[in-house]
């Protein structure tokens, strides 16, 4: 479904005749359904290239194509749902208002009962009204989660989405993204730092290098994916 061909990018950097080669003929195919894990360390282009697949940036050479179409055009259509790094949360929305986003960007009417269960889903019940300032790191990465679900999208971009997290919440958003993934089999791209949540979630682990940014390893998975979990118990949760 993802497409990235002979990709290259170049931001200029002041003081650096060449600038930095953020993505060098960077080369990566995922196939309808797949989730792919994106590894490698800070600054080698992950979310450039995560960012290049939703349409917000654009190749200096090389083509990005989408199920065979544009990024843009997918983007139009709200094929996309991302949670990015740097994608916050809008100030003056409420939690169910910013879940909500999605389908008022789309000009589709709102789907309450669909909020409600995501909500649900990332165990904000009781936060439906709060402002993102009132909420910590982790739970505003869940609303984000959230909003990037919401839409039942094509395809499923998510940057580092669990990086605030604690442990507990952290294994319990991974369940449920695998249990999503189970029963949808959206194509997702996933960043992340964590190679055991790679290998947890993940059919192929792509490692990069940067400087500059490289596709050094394309891995599958070497062994049966596990099966989905039961979600723990409410209270074990909680606990
Ligand atoms: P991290 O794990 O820290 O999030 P990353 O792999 O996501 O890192 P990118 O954000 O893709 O890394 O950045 C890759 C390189 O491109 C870096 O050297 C960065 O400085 C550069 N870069 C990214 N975005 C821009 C931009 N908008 N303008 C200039 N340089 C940029
Ligand atoms: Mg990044």
């Amino acid at each position: 479904a993802i497409a990235l061909h002979d990709v290259t990018r170049r931001f200029p950097l002041k003081g650096v005749p060449d600038g930095v080669l953020a993505l060098d003929r960077v080369t990566l195919d995922v196939r309808p359904g797949e989730f792919v894990a994106l590894l490698g360390p800070s600054g080698c282009g992950k979310s450039t290239l995560l960012r290049m697949t939703a349409g917000l940036d654009a190749p200096s050479t090389g083509t990005v194509r989408v199920g065979g179409n544009e990024p843009a055009a997918v983007a139009g259509r709200q094929g996309f749902g991302v949670a990015f790094q740097d994608h916050a949360l809008l100030p003056w929305l409420t939690v169910r208002d910013n879940i909500a986003l999605p389908f008022r960007v789309a000009g589709k009417p709102v789907n309450a009962a669909r909020i409600a269960a995501l909500i649900a889903l990332v165990k904000l019940t009781g936060f439906e009204g709060a402002f993102p300032r009132n909420l910590s790191g982790g739970m505003r990465q869940r609303v984000n989660i959230a909003r990037a679900l919401v839409l039942e999208p094509e395809v499923l971009l998510l940057d580092e989405p669990f990086g605030a997290l604690d442990a507990v919440t952290r294994r319990h958003m991974n369940l449920e993204l695998q249990r999503i993934w189970t029963e949808t089999r959206t194509t997702t791209l996933l960043v992340t730092h964590a190679v055991e949540e790679a290998l947890f979630l993940a059919d192929r682990i792509v490692v990069m290098t940067g400087r500059p940014g490289r596709v050094a390893q394309d891995l599958a998975v070497p062994f049966a994916r596990p099966r989905p979990v039961e979600v723990m118990r409410e209270e074990e949760f909680h606990r």
